[in-house]
């Protein structure tokens, strides 16, 4: 019998922070999805960077390269392209994935960074309250109007949320009071706007269930939110994964016996300790003109500086970029910033390119491939991470110089303002979960790269339509009522 198929991105929840929350109790509902139902808990790389618009347009499109991070500088468009709430990713998004099979095609794509070739998008773009802009975006007002005139929702929401801000405040305070610093921007806002927007994408999903479409991707972000505000291992974020659980036991509840139920993760989050990487290097190259995509310029005026210097991070991984610079600088004119960088003790790996090969420095040294085995080693495995490392020194889009944090005491250096972070090797922040039937016999084993997931989630999707794999003109759903 024919199936339809829903996928729950669950962000930033490692696979080892899933099995924590399921060893300590924390999420029954997908635990009896393993124990009643024959689900797997499998393990996958994403791959690098270890970030959601590179990971979801892996898994969206089968295609990610030349997304080198969660915020980048496209030399040719003279653009600071980003996601979140500032995103502008719509003025380059004309140059990517062409050619590809969006996973969603005529389905429904909710609160992703992309549309995916969706029918509806049900209003909600990932973290960008604009809505209703694009082909095949209904108004949020749709979603929205219907969902706070149930004084169920309602209710549930007003109570959960105010229960979400006491406990973020007490957190917060508590984590002042024992010494630690979380991160205070993230706090105020994010943490309560990912609840509701976390409840609103629930609904989204039920409602685009009732409708049919099939697949239905949907993207959760609360949990990621709140990692990054007081770091993965934290009572609030473990917390967070109680509400993921309760959401995965009413869509699976939902499902009847018309869909099939997918939960997976992008990219896990790690521990990390804050370094302002702006200040440091405008104080160790004083002739340089130093710009971070927030915050002002530093180091030498705009009329005296040698070069100005743009720094976009991403947890532990940093792009430096010359600004001026129409196209990838090659190591042989980045050597010296390139030694100096390598010599801080924040930074484990430096990375720059050399004609078409890459160009590895550590401790002020360049390394042969037999010293980078053995500091890679310490991360993951070498040879994996080794290929994962030259894939994303291939894209145009990279750095002249790019950065990896080192650990320090058990936690990464960020060179963002946050208490958990991901981006960057090392740690679980590049192992992901996906939760599936054991009876669907996926084998993830060999999976380095969150692109390979296409073409199994896509050769599921058609498998449940019980239809040829490819090229099949049978639609995968009714028509939306
Ligand atoms: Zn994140």
């Amino acid at each position: 019998m024919s199936r339809k198929l829903v996928v729950l991105h669950v962000d930033g929840v490692s696979a080892d922070a899933l099995e924590g929350a399921l060893r300590a109790r924390k999420m029954p509902s997908v635990q009896r999805l393993i124990d009643a139902e024959g689900y797997r808990l499998h393990r996958y790389r994403c791959g690098l960077p270890s970030t959601t618009p590179f990971a979801q347009a892996g898994i969206l499109y089968g295609d990610n390269s030349e997304i080198p991070s969660f915020r980048w500088w496209d030399r040719e468009r003279r653009v600071i392209v980003q996601f979140g709430a500032a995103s502008t990713f719509k003025k380059v998004a004309d140059k990517y994935f062409h050619g590809s099979a969006p996973f969603t095609a005529d389905g429904a794509c909710i609160a992703a960074c992309y549309p995916a070739g969706a029918a509806d998008d049900f209003g909600i773009a990932y973290q960008d309250r604009s809505y209703g802009q694009e082909k095949g975006s209904r108004s949020a007002a749709n979603v929205l109007v219907p969902y706070l005139a149930n004084p169920l929702h309602l209710g549930d929401w007003v109570w959960q949320t105010g229960a979400v801000a006491t406990r973020t405040v007490r957190d917060y305070l508590t984590s002042r009071s024992e010494g630690r610093r979380p991160a205070r921007m993230y706090v105020a806002t994010d943490v309560v706007e990912e609840i509701f927007v976390h409840h609103l994408t629930r609904y989204a999903v039920q409602k685009a269930m009732r409708e049919g479409y099939s697949p239905i991707y949907a993207g959760f972000y609360a949990y990621d939110e709140t990692a990054h505000a007081f770091g993965p291992n934290d009572p609030s974020a473990l917390r967070v994964l109680k509400h993921v659980d309760h959401t995965v036991a009413r869509i699976a509840s939902a499902r009847e016996d018309r869909y099939e139920l997918v939960v997976l993760s992008d990219h896990g989050q790690v521990d990390t300790t804050p370094f302002d990487l702006g200040e440091k290097l405008a104080g160790l190259m004083p002739r340089l003109r130093v710009r971070t995509v927030k915050g002002k310029d530093r180091g030498a005026s705009a009329e005296t500086a040698a070069a100005t210097i743009l720094i976009t991070a991403s947890g532990g991984l940093a792009h430096l970029y010359f600004q001026d610079s129409p196209r990838r600088k090659d190591y042989q004119d980045v050597a010296d910033l390139a030694r100096d960088l390598s010599g801080l003790p924040e930074v484990a790996l430096v990375m720059a390119r050399a004609g078409d090969a890459p160009v590895f420095l550590h401790r002020g040294a360049v390394l042969d491939r037999s010293q980078l085995g053995r500091i890679l080693s310490d991360y993951d495995d070498p040879d994996i991470l080794y290929a994962q490392l030259v894939r994303l020194n291939s894209f145009a889009h990279s750095g002249d110089v790019v950065l990896f944090g080192s650990f320090v005491d058990g936690k990464q250096i960020n060179f963002e303002k946050q208490a958990g972070g991901h981006g960057s090797i090392g740690g679980e922040q590049l192992h992901p979960f996906f939760l599936a039937k054991a009876e669907w016999k996926l084998d993830l084993s060999g999976i380095t790269g969150a692109h390979q997931l296409h073409p199994v989630l896509c050769d599921l999707r058609d498998r449940l339509a019980s239809r040829p794999r490819q090229g099949s003109a049978a639609p995968r759903r009714p028509a939306p009522r």
